[in-house]
């Protein structure tokens, strides 16, 4: 299956300059959705995960059919102000300024093996922040996976030594 054939390019949104990546035509295809989240599955099922971890908001759309699809946990990691319960935090710097996420300090087993997993890898600022998180507090990342790799920004290299895939590459 072409997956690239439904992810629709929109440019300048957000902002001017900006490609954005848009997920929304491979999400209303069921045959496209259940294909990332089989190929995923059959990826991870032997890698002993203990836990998907996934950052707002569209990392909790794969992140949530996939931690069902391999039967483990789904841990948010989310904006600031957004989870109820005590956080650990990490700040991370943007292209003007910064920007930080948050998770529970108590999600994440001691030693559990963790999944990260976004949509896109860009700058790769918010991947490392994720990785930096489940690190705080208590596991260990396995790998890093993402739906599209932006290669040209080259974000794996913020990923230091984690091991990173992704599906599609730009
Ligand atoms: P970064 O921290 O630069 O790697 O950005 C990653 C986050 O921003 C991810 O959560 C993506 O959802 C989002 N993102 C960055 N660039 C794009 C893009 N071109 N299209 C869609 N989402 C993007």
């Amino acid at each position: 299956m072409d997956i690239k054939s439904y992810i629709r390019d929109v440019p300048d949104f957000p902002k001017k300059g900006i490609v954005f990546k848009d997920i929304t035509p491979l999400l209303k295809e069921p045959k496209a959705f259940r294909h990332v989240i089989q190929l995923l599955g059959d990826r991870y099922k032997n890698h002993k995960l203990d836990a998907v971890v996934a950052m707002e908001s569209r990392g909790f759309i794969f992140g949530g059919a996939l931690a069902t699809h391999l039967g483990i946990s789904f841990i948010p990691v989310r904006k600031p102000g957004k989870l109820p319960w005590k956080t650990i935090c990490e700040t991370y710097e943007l292209e003007y300024g910064t920007d930080t996420l948050e998770i529970h300090e108590d999600s994440i087993g001691r030693g559990a093996n963790v999944l990260v997993l976004d949509d896109v890898l860009a700058t790769g600022g918010t991947a490392a922040a994720t990785i930096r998180l489940v690190e705080r507090a208590g596991g260990k990342v396995t790998e890093a996976c993402f739906l599209m790799h932006l290669t040209f920004l080259n974000g794996q290299q913020k990923l230091k030594s984690t091991p990173f895939y992704s599906i599609i590459q730009y």
